[in-house]
């Protein structure tokens, strides 16, 4: 559909679906990845080309950043969670699942720590993230 229209929201959601990676896209306008293109013609898009890098969601806020999804596991923010890295409790935190569990995470500092434990990919880096306050 290209965009939402205005009568046709449902619709959007349905077809919010990276047809590359086979997964679904909850957050269309806050969702990112290296394959995505613009185009009036979407079904002129190359279904079989290679995922290229990870599918990316907007982090916690702190100015604009992205985290990477965990595979085809989505990031989600704002949530309540008690962090997996530090313990620290927040209602403001991330939760992604993992291998069937739901770990918790206070920042996107410390989610990234821990994404890096399971991806390997040196181009993602926690550089350029708050770092948590020490509890
Ligand atoms: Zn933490």
């Amino acid at each position: 559909m290209v965009h939402p229209h205005s009568d046709r929201h449902d619709r959007f959601g349905e077809l919010s679906h990276c047809v590359i990676r086979d997964a679904n896209i909850t957050h269309p306008f806050w969702t990112y990845c290296r394959n995505f293109r613009h185009t009036q013609h979407p079904e002129e898009l190359n279904c079989g080309e290679a995922p290229r890098g990870w599918i990316y969601a907007s982090g916690l806020f702190e100015g604009y950043v992205r985290i990477p999804w965990n595979g085809n596991n989505e990031p989600y923010v704002l949530v309540s969670v008690e962090c997996s890295v530090c313990g620290r409790q927040t209602q403001e935190g991330i939760m992604v699942e993992h291998e069937s569990m739901e770990i918790g995470f206070c920042s996107n500092y410390h989610y990234v720590q821990w994404w890096k434990t399971i991806h390997e990919d040196d181009s993602i880096d926690t550089a350029h993230f708050e770092i948590p306050p020490e509890r």
